[in-house]
């Protein structure tokens, strides 16, 4: 039977509550990634979300991908992480050049089965957080390449079945002539290279990888030679952008509701009042976080409206809606540390996490700095690149 919107978004919910709900506050404490939350999302069909229905995908669209990735941010955004990352991941095996298809339809199957995990290998430690132009060059290899690359950030490393990874294509000339190849977690010379431990997001296993000369047959290239960036561009970046103004989404909402629930239940004895009922000032912030979680949440319905349809402003509305998610996941956050004083401060309650959580939004690439200048150059018609 096929998944529609509702069923996807409750299964999403349903999972949230039963699974990463109890574990996400000891997950975050030991840096521990969640197999389990992985499993749940596959037994139920979340990890084939988008891909198309002949390979056993649910064949569903932004909107849908957006609310479930939100409702998973609001228990853990680690676990949101891990599923964006993957379901850009999935799109980009599912977009490659049609000479692929025959190697990469079971991995699709794979993956629209719940059995395989994927996630994007681009950032590099040279060229930091500008991943449309990684350092490391693909070298002939009889049919295929050979790679040496020393990927820095990985979500899920060590813990996907396959990893998209980019590297300058063998002839490129220019800094993001890149090609993407697909390499399973099993290539010889692929190794995570270090611990994962930030300061949010700690328990999505965001480490470093090393290629060490890894040998990619042909059928493995996803892109053609030098075609990497505009996958980066098209395939990647629209799903990414959304992907995380979602997991912004889940945090603001997650932020909300334990500071509502906090000032309800603590309690000024001597004055025979909750915090809330107490001061103004406590519930003027809480609604002015309120006003925002739901001013991003329209903003997101947006974005989601311009993928359906595309039209001129769709880019630009792609590149603020991350810009502008970064941002409020911290105004929201901040403020819910400030209103819940020292309970949230000495880790009483999970808004410290969220708080910690909702700064990697604006440090994953494309950063909310970078954004800015992309917006600002294209407004005055200034080249990107
Ligand atoms: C939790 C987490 C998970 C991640 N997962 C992945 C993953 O799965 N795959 C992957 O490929 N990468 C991943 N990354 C890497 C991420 O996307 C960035 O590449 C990385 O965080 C950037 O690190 P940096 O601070 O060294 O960048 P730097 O480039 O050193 O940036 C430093 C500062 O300079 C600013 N800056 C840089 N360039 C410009 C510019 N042109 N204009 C204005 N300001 C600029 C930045 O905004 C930032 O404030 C992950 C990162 C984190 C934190």
């Amino acid at each position: 039977m096929i998944m529609t919107h509702d069923a996807a978004a409750l299964k999403a919910r349903e999972i949230a509550s039963r699974v990463l709900a109890p574990s996400a506050g000891q997950n975050d404490k030991a840096g521990q990634f969640s197999t389990e939350a992985v499993k749940s999302l596959g037994d139920a069909g979340l990890l084939g979300l988008l891909l198309p229905v002949n390979v056993g995908g649910a064949e569903l669209g932004p909107r849908t991908f957006a609310a479930v990735t939100a409702a998973l941010a609001e228990a853990d955004a680690s676990v949101a992480m891990v599923y964006l990352m993957h379901v850009l991941g999935t799109a980009t095996i599912s977009a490659a050049r049609p000479r692929a298809a025959q190697a990469l339809t079971p991995i699709l199957q794979e993956i629209a089965a719940g059995r395989h995990l994927s996630t994007l290998a681009f950032s590099e430690a040279g060229s930091r957080s500008h991943f449309w132009a990684p350092i490391s060059r693909a070298h002939r290899n009889g049919d295929g390449v050979r790679i040496r690359a020393k990927k820095s950030w990985v979500t899920s490393a060590g813990h996907a079945h396959s990893y998209v990874v980019s590297a300058l294509a063998p002839e490129g000339v220019g800094p993001t002539d890149s090609t993407l190849y697909l390499l399973s977690s099993g290539t010889r010379g692929l190794s995570v290279a270090g611990p994962w431990d930030g300061l949010g997001l700690r328990a999505n296993a965001s480490a470093p990888l090393a290629l060490d000369d890894c040998e990619v047959p042909l059928q493995f290239q996803l892109t053609d030679d030098g075609g990497g960036f505009s996958a980066m561009l098209n395939v990647v970046l629209p799903l990414f952008n959304l992907g995380t103004a979602a997991v912004a989404l889940g945090l603001c909402r997650a932020a909300v509701a334990g500071t509502t629930s906090h000032l309800k239940s603590a309690k000024f004895e001597h004055l025979g009042q909750s915090l809330g009922e107490s001061l103004p000032t406590l519930r003027a912030q809480l609604a002015t976080m309120q006003i925002d979680t739901d001013g991003l949440a329209a903003r997101i319905d947006d974005l989601i409206e311009h993928l359906e349809k595309p039209r001129d402003t769709t880019m630009l509305r792609v590149l603020e809606s991350k810009a502008a998610a970064g941002d409020v996941a911290i105004s929201v956050t901040s403020t819910a540390m400030r209103v819940c004083g020292g309970a949230a401060f000495s880790k009483h309650l999970s808004i410290e996490r969220l708080f910690r959580d909702a700064h990697a939004g604006v440090v994953m690439a494309p950063t909310g700095d970078v954004l800015r200048e992309f917006i600002g150059k294209s407004l005055l018609g200034i080249p990107l690149f």
